[in-house]
C-alpha cells in the first residue's frame, strides 16, 4: 500500500482568518513594513508569551535569521569577537555571527535534551579566555525540534561568566520549561514564523528583548538606522529587517489557532509513543522530566545499533538537490568531512524505503562543527550531536497528519526492520 497523497514533516495550516485581517490592511492601505497589524501581532505575541510584568517585549521582524543577527548587533557583537553557539542546529543559528565578522565556536550537545551541553560550555568559555584572554561576547542556545535546553544549568555558567545568552527558540514557539515559555530565559529570544515553523507568517520572526529600551534600539537598527533628524541623517549602519504589515496579518490569522496547532503536535507525539512503544529498538525522544513541555514541533526517533533495514545494502547517501536546484555536494572530495560524518546505512536505507512510500522524513541537523562552511571555527565535541545526527530522523508531525496516516508511517517503519 502506498499514500496517494505525500506525507510531508510540517506543512503551513490557515485559519481561515488570515485573509479577514490581509483584507483589513488593504482597505487601510497598509501594505507596508509597519503599520496596525506589525503592532497587533506583536502585542499578541506578548500576551502568549506571558511576558506582562517582566519587562520584556516582542519586535516581529522580516525572519527568525535577521532576529539573531539584530540579538548579535545588540549585543555588541563584532569583528574579531567569538560567540559560542550550539552545534547541533540549523545553520541559520550561527550563520548572523558571521554576518558581524565574528567567529563562532561550537560547543556539543548533551544526549538528554539534544541542546547545548552546560558543562562542556563551561569548559568551553573558561579555556577560550585563557586562549584568547576575552571573553566570547554572547551565548546562542537552541532548543531543537521544540525541546527545551537545560535552561537553568546553561543560566548559572553564563551567569557565572557575565555573557548574555540568546535564545534561538525557532523550533520552540510554545514549548514551556517549567511552565516559562521558551524564548523568555536568555537575554534575547528568537522566534521564527516560516512557513514550515509552528506557526507562518509566510517567512517572518520576532526577537523578545529585555525592556523598552532594547525594543526601541532594535527596531532602529531593523529601520535603517534612521537618526532624529528631518532628513536623512545616519550614525550607524542599519538594516531592512522589519516584518511586513501583511505578513503580520497572516500572523494574526495564525495566532487564532495555535493553541490548536501546539494541541495537534504534541498529540503526534503521543500516538507516535503509543505506536512505537512495543518496539525498543525505536527511542521515540519525550520530555525527560515533568519541568519539560515541549511542543514537539517535529517527532524525533533514533534508531538503535541492535536493528538492520532492509535494503540497506542498497542505501549509501547520495547528494540531493539543493535548494536553488542544482546539485549540491559535487565538488565534495573524497576526504570531505562529509565522508565521516552522515547518517548511518539504516537511517539512510528507511529514509528511502519511506519515501517510496511516499512518506518524508528527514536525518536530524547535521552539527555545525561538521560543516564544510565552518571547518575552521573552534569546536568543543563530545560525539553526541555526531551520534544523534548518524542515528536520528524527523517524521511527519505537521497539521495535515492524521492518526490513520501515523499507523501508516509507524506499520512502513515497523515492515521496514529485520
Ligand atoms: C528556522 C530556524 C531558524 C531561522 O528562522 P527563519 O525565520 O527561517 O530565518 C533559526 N534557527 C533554527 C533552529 C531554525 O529551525
Amino acid at each position: 500500500m502506498t499514500n496517494n497523497r505525500r506525507l510531508l514533516l510540517c506543512m503551513p495550516h490557515m485559519s481561515g482568518n488570515e485573509m479577514k485581517f490581509i483584507e483589513e490592511a488593504m482597505r487601510g492601505n497598509w501594505a507596508v513594513p509597519m503599520g496596525p497589524h506589525v503592532d497587533a501581532f506583536e502585542r499578541a505575541l506578548e500576551e502568549f508569551l506571558g511576558l506582562e510584568g517582566t519587562g520584556k517585549r516582542v519586535v516581529a521582524l522580516s525572519a527568525g535569521t535577521a532576529a539573531l543577527h539584530l540579538a548579535l548587533v545588540a549585543c555588541g557583537v563584532g569583528p574579531g569577537d567569538e560567540v559560542i553557539c550550539q552545534s547541533m542546529t540549523f545553520a541559520a543559528s550561527c550563520n548572523p555571527v558571521r554576518y558581524v565578522g565574528a567567529t563562532p565556536v561550537f560547543v556539543d550537545s548533551e544526549n538528554v535534551t539534544w541542546n547545548i551541553d552546560p558543562s562542556l560550555l563551561d569548559r568551553a568559555i573558561s579555556e577560550r579566555i585563557s586562549l584568547t584572554n576575552r571573553k566570547p561576547k554572547a551565548i546562542i542556545i537552541v532548543h531543537l525540534y521544540g525541546m527545551p535546553a537545560q535552561v537553568e544549568e546553561i543560566r548559572a555558567v553564563a551567569d557565572k561568566y557575565a555573557i548574555p545568552v540568546i535564545e534561538d527558540a525557532a523550533e520552540a514557539f510554545g514549548s514551556n520549561y517549567g511552565g516559562q515559555a521558551a524564548g523568555t530565559f536568555g537575554d534575547f529570544g528568537v522566534l521564527s514564523f516560516n512557513g514550515n515553523k509552528m506557526i507562518t507568517t509566510s517567512g517572518g520572526g520576532a526577537l523578545i528583548v529585555p525592556d523598552e529600551a532594547t525594543r526601541r534600539r532594535v527596531i532602529y537598527y531593523a529601520t535603517q538606522a534612521r537618526d532624529g533628524y528631518p532628513y536623512y541623517h545616519h550614525t550607524e549602519v542599519g538594516y531592512n529587517y522589519r516584518l511586513s504589515n501583511i505578513s503580520a496579518c497572516i500572523g494574526l490569522g495564525q495566532m487564532t489557532v495555535l493553541n490548536q496547532h501546539l494541541e495537534h503536535h504534541r498529540r503526534v507525539h503521543e500516538i507516535y509513543g503509543e505506536l512505537f512503544a512495543s518496539e525498543p529498538r525505536i527511542m521515540l525522544s519525550g520530555n525527560p522530566t515533568e519541568k519539560y513541555d515541549a511542543n514537539f514541533w517535529l517527532s524525533t526517533i533514533l534508531l538503535s545499533r541492535e536493528l538492520s533495514i532492509k535494503g540497506r545494502e542498497d542505501a549509501y547517501v547520495q547528494p540531493t538537490e539543493n535548494a536553488v536546484g542544482g546539485a549540491a555536494a559535487v565538488t565534495r572530495q573524497a576526504s570531505d568531512v562529509h565522508s565521516t560524518c552522515e547518517p548511518s546505512v539504516d537511517v539512510e536505507a528507511l529514509r528511502l524505503r519511506l519515501s517510496r512510500l511516499n512518506i518524508e522524513t528527514r536525518p536530524l541537523w547535521k552539527p555545525m562543527h561538521r560543516q564544510p562552511v565552518f571547518a575552521e571555527c573552534p569546536a568543543y565535541v563530545s560525539g553526541t550531536a555526531e551520534t544523534l545526527f548518524e542515528r536520528g530522523l524527523c517524521l511527519p508531525s505537521g497539521p495535515d497528519i492524521a492518526p490513520d496516516d501515523q499507523k501508516f508511517i509507524v506499520n512502513s517503519i515497523l515492515d521496514s526492520i529485520n
